[in-house]
């Protein structure tokens, strides 16, 4: 379906008044080729208007989140990034002939940027052992004695296996992710490998930098005042850019020292960006240092509790100006998703914190903060001309974006971008009519668009091999997020 620029300023204009489906009727009468019997039986909530000249400009109509007011806006993307933001017939007069995207009822927001999952390491489910019974790692990796139970998780290799693994995070409006592993092309990667295999931007995710810690770190006294102790980084990776490993992941002695261990590094060798994973264990005396040498935590509150049936002290973060980014962990105690993730985090919020945690900062850690500690607020993560159009669309149900977001099933997930590319969508959200070709691949009410000639796997393969994964939007069999 295509429009001539007239017919597209009278969509705009349209979706002002929250009018989208009625536009449609009217513009596509302008063109005298409607299907109206199909249109009005069909609930569409968002239109597609490819322009007629080959545009490399798309503008996105919706209810921006985080942005000055909460009425419709537009933003123009040329070739992937944010040009401009602002008044819809503004937006329209400066790109005449950009497609245009009308998701009108929905809340537009930057897309979540996961900062800790391990994909080979997030398709299965959780086994029976995963219980808070553990104080350190060790004790649930079986190699702390017999006393604790192993707990039992696998390794995926093929592309088909983590192209289900980051389409899981993809439909939950993840739209970049930190961990080893990844396939090209779908939501961006982060980590250490080539941008053949799918990683956009580098960082050191040297997942247990102190391997001796079970060994040599329990004896050792708090404050620690001896000769320092290197973590290990990965090799080859550029120390220009961000380094993240998993610290101070449990509750015990050993997890505190690691996290001085890690601080008194950070401090010797400034110059790049660090966050830390998990947290658990930091002592009250760590707090201030993050601040100062600007260390992120990157909290997974449900990998936390399910294993160590404890959290980090958030709010106490917060009071002491510690930025957090929130993020899943992997499939095995994590959350299956960002949108998961919330709902953990506002159960620790509501119950421990007694609400000390707003909705809003919540959406702060899953967007801007995670993009902060991978070093990627110039790139990613929030709604501003320069940066990425990684976006996501959440159905709007009342005028709170904050509170909506964080309470997103991914049923509530309309659509999401990469790019400024449309990846998924909800199929009722749509006309299938007016998607492009490469959106045809479809599962439960989703379509995803990917150009499947350029990967090793049938779309059908696909569906097949990943029949006992973990489902791709319910979170049955999820690690519990209780105390
Ligand atoms: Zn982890």
């Amino acid at each position: 379906m295509t429009l001539d620029s007239p017919a597209m300023d009278h969509l705009a204009n349209a979706s002002i008044k929250r009018l989208s489906v009625l536009a449609m009727f009217v513009c596509f009468n302008v063109l005298g080729n409607v299907d109206f019997e199909h249109l009005a039986n069909k609930s569409v909530t968002c239109s597609l208007v490819q322009s007629t000249k080959d545009s490399n400009q798309t503008i996105l109509v919706g209810k921006l989140v985080g942005y000055r007011d909460t009425q419709s806006r537009a933003i123009l993307v040329e070739r992937g990034v944010i040009q401009n933001i602002g008044v819809i017939e503004e937006i329209r007069a400066r790109a005449p002939y950009a497609n245009v995207i009308n998701c009108n009822d929905g809340y537009i927001s930057a897309g979540f940027v996961n900062a800790h999952e391990h994909p080979p390491y997030s398709a299965g489910k959780p086994g029976p052992n995963v219980s808070p019974v553990y104080s350190n790692r060790y004790q649930w990796q079986g190699s702390a004695g017999d006393q604790y139970p192993e707990i039992a998780y696998s390794r995926v290799e093929n592309d088909a296996q983590l192209f289900w693994v980051e389409l899981r995070h993809l439909l939950a409006g993840t739209t970049t992710m930190a961990g080893n592993g990844a396939v090209p092309g779908l939501l961006k990667n982060v980590g250490s490998g080539d941008k053949d295999v799918g990683f956009v931007y580098e960082a050191d995710m040297k997942t247990f930098p102190f391997p001796q810690a079970i060994d040599e770190f329990n004896d050792l006294p708090l404050p620690y005042s001896g000769p320092s102790v290197e973590p290990e980084l990965t090799e080859g990776v550029d120390t220009q850019s961000p380094y993240i490993p998993h610290i101070a992941e449990g509750k015990d002695d050993l997890s505190r020292v690691e996290a001085q261990l890690f601080l008194d590094y950070v401090e010797r060798n400034p110059g790049r960006r660090f966050g830390l994973i998990h947290g658990v264990g930091l002592s009250r005396s760590d707090v201030p240092r993050m601040r100062s040498l600007d260390v992120t935590l990157i909290w997974a509150p449900r990998s936390n509790l399910a294993l160590y049936g404890e959290t980090v002290d958030v709010p106490h973060l917060l009071e002491n100006d510690v930025r957090v980014a929130l993020s899943t962990d992997w499939s095995y105690s994590g959350s299956y998703n960002m949108l998961e993730s919330f709902k953990c985090a506002q159960h620790v919020v509501d119950e421990r914190w007694n609400s000390g945690v707003s909705a809003k900062v919540l959406w702060r850690m899953a967007t801007e903060n995670g993009a902060y500690a991978l070093d990627l607020e110039e790139k990613t993560g929030a709604l501003k001309p320069g940066l990425a159009a990684d976006l996501v669309i959440v159905k709007a149900k009342t005028d709170d974006p904050f509170a909506d977001l964080i309470a997103s099933e991914v049923a509530d997930v309309m659509a999401t971008f990469v790019d400024g590319k449309l990846v998924t969508g909800d199929r009722s959200a749509f006309d299938l009519s007016e998607l492009p070709a490469s959106c045809s691949n479809f599962v439960g009410d989703y379509f995803v668009c990917d150009d499947l000639s350029e990967r090793d796997f049938t779309w059908q393969q696909l569906l097949a091999i990943n029949e006992d994964a973990v489902p791709l939007f319910e979170s049955e069999g999820q690690a519990s997020c209780s105390f």
